[in-house]
């Protein structure tokens, strides 16, 4: 799953994706795309008050896509994207969660050939284990997945 090379190897050592490269994918009862689940830890970090305080026990999945309305699911529970923090109107979506990049400055970074050393600096940081991908990310996986899906969608 993950590349060779110096950055896969830098991924593999990111304390939370250990956490939560759980088993389980399932497809968005919404949109069909494929999900991955979560933890309790991500949802409550990313479910707005006062409904993070009633999450329902079980097994939850998030739907990565931006233009399906599902943000965690179960088989019994649907929370919806505008429950979470993240999905807030008006809200810039984000590259990084835990260092605040969003796609709109890296697409600005590229273009005036910064872009490297910003993602060379999040990289250094999930390296030393100062990310917090779990509690910020609302996928609750690491944020460097974004880079790459970002560079794999010929963005960059
Ligand atoms: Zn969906």
């Amino acid at each position: 799953m993950l590349r060779n090379g110096s950055e896969g190897r830098l991924i593999m050592s990111c304390s939370c994706c250990h956490t939560n490269m759980k088993k389980g994918s399932r497809a968005c009862p919404a949109c069909g795309q494929r999900c991955l689940q979560v933890s309790r830890q991500t949802m409550l970090h990313q479910v707005q008050f006062p409904d993070n305080q009633h999450l329902a026990e079980g097994e939850y999945l998030f739907c990565a896509n931006r233009d399906c309305t599902t943000g965690y699911f179960s088989p019994s529970v649907m929370i919806s994207k505008s429950q979470l923090r993240a999905f807030q109107p008006g809200q810039t979506a984000m590259l990084c969660h835990c260092f605040d990049i969003s796609e709109a400055a890296y697409r600005t970074a590229l273009a005036d050939g910064t872009a490297a050393a910003i993602k060379d600096f999040v990289v250094q940081q999930t390296k030393e284990g100062l990310c917090s991908c779990e509690s910020r990310n609302p996928s609750g996986r690491c944020c460097l997945d974004s880079f790459r899906q970002m560079e794999k969608a010929g963005d960059c």
